[in-house]
């Protein structure tokens, strides 16, 4: 059986043809399946190229497998050209509001140098937004979540500003003022305690906020001082009452302008708040560049007007409350300067009603006083004193030899010596007559009455001359020291007794007792 020769050389030509064939059919399958999916994607962009594009998927997905018209390519050409202008248009314009957003963000808040960090970060990522659409979301996603936080802590701030408008203002003036009311007032016993309470509050410092209820307190004190019969200080009390009624003003007007400040900040908030929520919400669910656009840009608006506006009611409220302030301010440096004349005004009153007016010494009662004050002292510390008690001796003959007027001028003379001779801590009042009383703080009864016994010495020693003639005047003392549940008016016995005793072993001596 003979065979005709193959021809293996036109047979692998042929194989090699199909094979070749069937893998460029293959690819074309591909590619027309690729460009398919490809239409879909532009699909929805325009109402004409729509059509086109339908056109375009049923010439590839027919079994003919023939080519597209020209006419159809060259039109759909046409409408992606058109696209893709608006299409990058829209994207410049979104990247100019997201970067204006940046700069309103950096005017309208104080930032952090992180925060400031990730905004000059976000704006280097708008550069290249515009051929990159996909860059959008996470961008303005992070720039509404920097917005939040900034948000948050600038109405902090605001917040702390205005409380410190209430805060910031020096009492020291008029504080000083009020201690040295207070003590011009000398109060003592239970009343000397509310003094004492009232004192120390004020020492530790007091706020504005507090000055009512201290100058309250300080009017109590004045009226407790039983002064009211001065008409000057009545005067006073009524001025500082007035004063009072209106720092309280003050601090309940302030406290209803926080109270609508804190509305303020919560309208603010919430407005914010709406608006972040409504650009996040636009971002999340926007398949439209233009449409997303459109409504941040509007949000942002939004949300600087209602900043603009939070601004300018957060102005208007301070200057208001600075204007209040002001005034009160101008009237509590009146009521220091009226503080000051009533109190040197009634210093003087004091001083007439505790001196006196013959010797200029202290009176009775400033030594009523002076010992009280002594005698806390020395329950408080434990620190005993002495007291001295000095009587002239036979001054009834002096009066009766030179008379009355010379009696007088030996009191003032003897005055001026007591004086003299003490030291600066010592007291001395006339006590009465021809007596006088001193006090000795932190000395025992031995020590005092070395000093009183110089004093006696320089007494007996000083030269009073009557009608040319020397006097010689002597004086007896007697002292004692505090003992142990010690009474003012025991301590002042035993000094009498004392006294006495000197008297009677002879005059011209000091005696303990
Ligand atoms: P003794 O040594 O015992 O104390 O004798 P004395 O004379 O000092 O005591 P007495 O109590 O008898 O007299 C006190 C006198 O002091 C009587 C009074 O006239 C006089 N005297 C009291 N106060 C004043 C005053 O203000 N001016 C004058 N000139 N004399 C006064
Ligand atoms: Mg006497
Ligand atoms: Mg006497």
């Amino acid at each position: 059986m003979s065979k005709e020769p193959v021809d293996w050389k036109k047979k692998y030509k042929e194989a090699a043809l199909e094979i070749d064939n069937l893998e460029k059919n293959q690819n074309n399958d591909q590619l027309r399946l690729a460009v398919s999916h490809l239409t879909l994607g532009l699909q929805g962009q325009s109402e004409d190229l729509d059509g086109e594009l339908a056109s375009l998927r049923n010439t590839l997905n027919s079994t003919t497998h023939k080519p597209p018209p020209r006419k159809l390519v060259a039109n759909i050409e046409k409408h992606v050209r058109k696209l893709d202008q608006s299409r990058e248009d829209t994207a410049k314009a979104v990247t100019g509001s997201v970067r204006d957003w940046i700069q309103l963000l950096k005017k309208h808040f104080t930032l952090e140098a992180a925060e400031n960090k990730t905004l000059a970060e976000l704006d280097s990522a708008t550069a290249d937004s515009v051929e990159r659409l996909y860059k959008f979301p996470p961008l303005i996603k992070s720039l509404v979540a920097l917005q939040v936080t900034a948000f948050s802590s600038t109405k902090a701030e605001l917040s702390t500003a205005t409380n410190q408008l209430s805060i910031d203002v020096d009492l020291s003036l008029i504080s000083s003022e009020l201690l040295q009311l207070i003590n011009v007032l000398n109060l003592t016993g239970e009343r000397g305690q509310k003094s004492h309470d009232i004192v120390d509050r004020i020492e530790k410092g007091i706020k504005l906020e507090e000055l009512a209820d201290v100058l309250s307190k300080v009017v109590e004190l004045a009226q407790l001082a039983a002064v009211t019969s001065n008409e000057d200080f009545e005067n006073y009390l009524i001025n500082l009452n007035t004063q009072l009624v209106e720092v309280q003003g003050f601090l309940e007007e302030s406290h209803s302008e926080q109270t609508t400040a804190g509305d303020a900040h919560k309208q603010l908030d919430l407005q914010v708040r709406r608006d972040v929520g409504t650009i996040s919400k636009a971002v999340k669910d926007s398949h439209d560049i233009s449409e997303l656009k459109t409504s941040v840009s509007s949000q942002l608006l939004e949300i600087v007007r209602a900043m603009d506006e939070f601004k300018r009611s957060e102005e208007d409220r301070d200057e208001r409350l600075q204007e209040r302030y002001d005034a009160l301010m101008q009237h509590v440096s009146e009521m220091e300067d009226e503080t000051k004349r009533v109190k040197a005004h009634m210093e003087e009153e004091r001083l007439k009603a505790r001196t006196d007016s013959l010797t200029g010494l202290p009176n009775r009662s400033a030594y009523d006083d002076h010992l009280n004050k002594e005698f806390e002292r020395w329950g408080r510390y434990q620190q005993g004193f002495s007291v001295a008690i000095g009587d002239l001796d036979f001054f009834k003959r002096i009066n009766d030899t030179y008379g009355h007027l010379a009696g007088d001028k030996v009191l003032r003379l003897i005055s001026r010596v007591l004086l003299r001779n003490l030291r600066a801590s010592d007291f001395v009042a006339r006590f009465g007559g021809e007596e006088f009383v001193i006090l000795m703080p932190s000395t025992e009864a031995e020590e005092g009455a070395k000093a009183i016994e110089k004093l006696r010495d320089a007494i007996s020693k000083s030269p009073f001359n009557f009608h040319g003639k020397r006097v010689t005047i002597t004086m007896s003392f007697g002292v004692t020291q505090t003992r142990e549940s010690d009474t003012k008016d025991a301590l002042f016995d035993r000094a009498d007794a004392a006294l006495y005793k000197a008297k009677q072993d002879g005059r011209n001596r000091v005696c303990i007792g």
